[in-house]
């Protein structure tokens, strides 16, 4: 039987990221799991991976700042001593229509959506050159492919992010390294609860399978992405969108 592999996954301490950690944890996939501020939630998830038979690792770090991104590799590296998949999944909104949005906003969102993916691509390359093999799977986003009103830093971050990956899809290929996003459309969790019911009713219409995602929709994607049966695919964007981006 093949042997364990090591999955590290940013902001898994709830929604998408959490989802994400425990669909791999079912699959071969030992799992660390960043979060931010919130340690209880990061145990919960750890000890669900545990009982799915992973060994599960929770390490603190905000992403959004290279030293600690460093750190958080290095814990990696001790811990589990190998990285065979990276999901940058950790991200922010901070909405308001440009004339409203300082210029703090903007690069708040840019220092936790697209910095840090620039930061933990960057340090999971050197580990997967080495090894000569790896996936790196980032969460980008419908609004990063199309714009949305309001989210003029949200939708540079998660454009930025589908730049990088084909960018590096190519710099990565032959060391046998494959690059992926997937951009999800609406998805259940706290990030879009806070959305005004109006926005939450537009959104809606314009879903042709009339019905927003769940976690696990990104999740199980995650989870072909990082299998061997993706092997030849890499600088793709997988729209998981109900239809949104058609
Ligand atoms: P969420 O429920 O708000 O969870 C985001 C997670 O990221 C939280 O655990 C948060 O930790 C963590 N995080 C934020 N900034 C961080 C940082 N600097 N360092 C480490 N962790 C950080 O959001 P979600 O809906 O699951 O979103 C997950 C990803 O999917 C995001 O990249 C988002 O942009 C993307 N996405 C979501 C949707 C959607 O409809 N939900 C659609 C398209 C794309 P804290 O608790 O510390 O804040």
């Amino acid at each position: 039987m093949e042997s364990r592999k090591v999955a590290l996954i940013t902001g898994a301490g709830r929604g998408i990221g959490r989802t994400i950690a425990i669909e791999l944890s079912k699959n071969r996939y030992d799992v660390a799991i960043n979060y931010r501020s919130n340690e209880e939630e990061a145990l919960e998830v750890k000890a669900i991976c545990e009982k799915n038979g992973a060994n599960a690792e929770i390490i603190k770090a905000d992403v959004s700042k290279f030293e600690e991104c460093e750190k958080l590799f290095k814990e990696v590296k001790e811990k589990f001593s190998k990285i065979d998949l990276l999901v940058n999944n950790a991200g922010i909104t901070k909405d308001n229509l440009i004339i409203r949005m300082t210029p703090e906003d903007f690069q708040d969102v840019i220092d936790a959506n697209l910095n840090s993916v620039f930061y933990c691509m960057k340090l999971a390359s050197r580990l997967m050159m080495k090894q000569r093999s790896g996936k790196i799977i980032s969460i980008s986003s419908v609004v990063g492919l199309h714009g949305n009103p309001g989210q003029t830093n949200y939708s540079a971050s998660k454009a930025g992010i589908i730049g990088m990956t084909k960018t590096l899809a190519k710099e990565l290929a032959s060391r046998n390294i494959t690059v992926n996003a997937i951009a999800p459309g609406f998805i259940e969790t706290s990030m879009t609860q806070k959305l005004s019911e109006d926005i939450v009713n537009t959104m809606l219409s314009n879903i042709p399978l009339g019905k927003f995602g769940k976690p696990e929709d990104i999740a199980d994607t995650v989870v072909f992405l990082s299998s061997e049966k993706a092997n030849y695919i890499t600088g793709q964007v997988i729209s998981v969108d109900g239809g949104m981006s058609i």
